[in-house]
């Protein structure tokens, strides 16, 4: 398998050289590897009239009855016509035009197979595959042949898709099944019966039928998704037996009072479990590190506050880490109401925290007599230095990157508790695939009395109507949101579109009936804080804003939210920005304007908008409509680079895989059975075995 490609028959140096130029091929596997994207049924011929333009691949069969070199220079081709009893069809070649003339001829029957065209109406094929009907019916085609996707250099120099499957075909007749070793243990073989190793590999290249390449795909999707989640498992695994943790072993009067005493209302369901979760981490002796996930207003900061509890029983202070000083000022004044009659010291700690006070703040903090510490990335500073910090929150963690969460680490000698939460709804496909290091939690249900918010999608005709249906909010004594997209080419362009529509926004609401306040990426902080806190009191009407404002932030009393130009933002971004509104007991509204003629995806997320308020669905959505690497808060990872699986579609078998990889793992975690010896040779021998060398 390791054989430099050069050493297969029907391989030079020369192609060897393009092999591995153009398709990163050095070896017999790698070439084993080279998938197929499609098969064609050689054994269909369509008839010539038959042939249409949806038809991406064709085969027919005629006579050449014509065959000439037209053009001059650069234009030159040979163009022949293939006709049968329905119509004719044009073929072309401007390259080997020579080559092809001494070995095709006028008056004999062909077969020609390729990709068609259409000119003028007119159906042609340009570099055909052709053969005479005499070799056409020898080389017997009942199967499915293999096309592979090559590059034009590839092409010119005669190394085509056809070519590429007979370099397959030769492969396959000097390899031998010891040398693919099945890496699956027997037993997941049958309960799943799923092809061997050997056969998914020769089938996926080379089916006999549509069936036998289905099972030959999910054989090896099945193997991607599990070895990445088995991976996973490990290292999980790993941590929770060699890392050790602060042992939290009781849940104490601090957090008892408070449950029961001065929790302003009944926790939800899913909060309750995820609280469980939690505990059992902390109570295990090993660290926590857990990924919790809710949607926006689903409740996620309270949890963290009772976890923070938790820890202040077993003696231990609490750090919760926000992306802005808006969330961070937010959470503080949150916590301290609601802390208030119990004597427990919370502190602010951001980058506007005046010298004095930052140095009393430190001071005790390294007294331990702070027990809960609240900021921004300034918390993360070395000269922040707890006395005994046992938990570590990190609040909309996708915000904030691995080296920062990895700095709180090291502010105990025992690694802090790790909870970081999100809400951006990551599918939990791709949780399990991208974040698959952490254990994972999700609230997935909204505390009870949430009016869904009502969306609605508006053309920019509507304007006017929109402004009167705000009007009538305001005089109920609401406030209302207006956003405009963050334009990234150029935040020049950006800023003056802001201006240009708080401009637009001014001339409908007019001082001194209404006020409005802005803000925006490139205003001084202490200048967004004032207009943020006249917003957050009620003393303006009308907020304008870029999408700074879509991270956390709590204004109930908002209840109208207007994205400008919303057929630019992605869908996971609409969500977060509507869930600045429906925060309150009145009835909110999201109100999406977009320009009259809008793309077709545009026009789908729209719609997906005005259908949906359930974040893991959109984020499911989102996943479907841009592929995983793009969403947001994903981190790009080498783990969703799948040969052939695509989490977004292949759910059900990676749900599989990793129920299979965690129960494998509980009964034989370092693979010693004699039952896992092939699976634990392949993890062994894989070169980027680092998992490996971590646990043995
Ligand atoms: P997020 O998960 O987006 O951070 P928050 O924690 O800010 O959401 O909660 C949103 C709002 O819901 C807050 O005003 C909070 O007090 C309230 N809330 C949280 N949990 C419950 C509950 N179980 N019942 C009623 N209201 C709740
Ligand atoms: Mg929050």
């Amino acid at each position: 398998m390791s054989n430099p490609i050069e050493y297969l028959k029907g391989v030079g140096p020369l192609r060897a050289d393009m092999l591995k130029k153009e398709l990163q091929i050095f070896t017999f596997e790698d070439l084993l590897y080279y998938f197929p994207f499609k098969h064609i049924d050689k054994t269909k011929i369509s008839p010539i009239a038959a042939v249409v333009p949806s038809m991406d691949f064709v085969q027919v069969r005629g006579r050449l009855i014509s065959m000439e070199v037209i053009g001059e220079k650069r234009s030159r081709r040979l163009v022949a016509y293939l006709r049968d009893g329905s119509g004719m069809i044009e073929l072309t070649w401007f390259q080997g035009i020579n080559w092809v003339q001494k070995i095709l001829h006028v008056g004999i029957d062909y077969v020609a197979f390729g990709r068609v065209s259409f000119f003028l109406g007119k159906p042609q094929l340009s570099h055909p595959e052709i053969e005479t009907l005499k070799e056409s019916n020898e080389s017997g085609k009942s199967f499915l042949e293999p096309i592979y996707s090559v590059t034009e250099k590839l092409k010119a120099r005669g190394l085509n898709g056809k070519a590429i499957g007979k370099l397959l075909y030769q492969l396959f007749l000097v390899l031998e099944e010891k040398e693919i070793p099945e890496n699956l243990p027997a037993f997941i073989i049958q309960q799943d019966k799923l092809s061997s190793k050997w056969l998914a590999l020769q089938q996926i290249h080379f089916p006999q039928n549509q069936q036998q390449y289905e099972s030959a795909v999910r054989r090896l999707k099945f193997e991607e998704l599990f070895l990445s989640q088995l991976r996973w498992s490990m290292m999980r695994a790993a941590r929770h037996r060699f890392m050790k943790g602060i042992l939290f072993s009781k849940v104490g009067s601090t957090f008892n009072n408070f449950f029961h005493q001065y929790l302003p209302f009944p926790l939800t369901n899913a909060q309750k479990r995820v609280l469980k979760e939690i505990r059992q981490d902390m109570g295990s002796g090993t660290q926590m590190n857990r990924l919790l996930q809710g949607d926006v207003g689903s409740g996620k900061t309270i949890v963290a506050l009772m976890t923070m509890l938790i820890a202040i029983d077993n003696g231990y202070q609490s750090c919760i880490m926000a992306p802005t000083e808006i969330l961070a000022n937010q959470h503080f004044d949150q916590f301290s109401s609601l802390l208030s009659s119990l004597d427990i010291e919370v502190a602010l700690l951001t980058g506007s925290t005046k010298a004095a006070e930052r140095k009393a703040i430190l001071k005790k903090l390294q007294e331990g007599e702070i027990k809960i510490l609240v900021g921004t990335h300034a918390l993360i500073e070395d000269v922040v230095q707890f006395k005994s910090l046992g938990l570590a929150v990190v609040d909309e963690q996708h915000k904030f990157g691995v080296a920062q969460r990895a700095k709180l680490w090291k502010k105990n000698i025992i690694p802090p508790h790790m909870l970081v939460m999100t809400a951006t709804p990551i599918p939990r496909t791709l949780a399990m695939t991208a974040y698959g290091d952490l254990d994972y939690s999700a609230i997935d249900e909204l505390p009870p009395g949430r009016t869904p918010v009502t969306t609605v999608h508006r053309l920019d005709d509507a304007r006017p109507q929109v402004m009167d249906f705000i009007k009538s909010e305001i005089v109920k004594g609401r406030q209302i949101y207006f956003i405009f997209p963050l334009i990234e080419e150029s935040e020049k362009l950006q800023y003056e579109d802001l201006m240009r529509g708080y401009e637009n926004v001014k001339a409908w609401f007019p001082e001194p009936q209404y006020w409005i306040s802005m803000v925006h990426g490139r205003m001084p902080a202490d200048q967004k804080e004032i207009n943020m806190q006249r917003f957050v009191k009620g003393e303006t009407h009308i907020m304008v804003s870029t999408t700074v404002i879509e991270v956390g932030v709590n204004v109930p009393n908002a209840t109208v939210m207007i994205i400008e130009s919303s057929e630019k933002f992605g869908l996971s971004q609409l969500h977060q920005l509507r869930g600045r509104v429906g925060r309150g007991s009145e009835k909110s509204y999201c109100i999406l304007l977009t320009a009259n003629n809008i793309g077709k995806d545009a026009k789908e997320r729209i719609s997906i908008m005005c259908k949906s308020t359930d974040g893991f669905k959109i984020a499911e959505k989102d996943l479907e409509l841009r592929g995983p690497g793009d969403i947001q808060g994903t981190r790009q990872s080498g783990a969703l680079n799948f040969r052939l699986a695509d989490i977004a579609q292949d759910r059900e078998i990676l749900e599989k895989a990793k129920k299979i990889a965690d129960q494998l793992l509980i009964s034989d975690p370092d693979l010693n059975h004699p039952a896992h010896a092939s699976l634990k040779h392949h993890l062994q021998s894989e070169n980027s075995g680092t998992v490996w060398g971590k646990i043995s």
